[in-house]
């Protein structure tokens, strides 16, 4: 992924969990502001695939991998991130 730049709706570096809730895997996913997409890439927590993310932005933000089909579920971030995003500056 290359320098991010610009404004983020929504900006994840995460590690994910595999089905015995270890956080074997990673998700790595931004939108632009001015998109609908999430873009980023993953490894997937059961299977150690790597793969791109380009997938329509909703929530729940899961990443399915191509590969062997797990879904990772990237939760949001609760303590992690501050309420700033009403205050959004501009
Ligand atoms: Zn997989």
């Amino acid at each position: 992924m290359g320098k991010i730049t610009g404004k983020y709706k929504f900006v994840c570096n995460r590690k994910v969990e595999n089905k015995k809730t270890e956080l074997t895997g990673q998700v790595k996913a931004y939108v632009p502001a001015d998109e609908n997409t999430v873009h980023g890439e993953y490894i997937c927590a059961e299977c150690g695939h790597k793969g791109k993310i380009e997938q329509e932005w909703k929530r729940p933000f899961n990443v399915k991998c191509e590969k062997c089909g797990f879904v990772m579920k990237v939760p949001k971030l609760k303590d992690q991130v501050k309420r700033d995003k009403k205050k959004a500056k501009k």
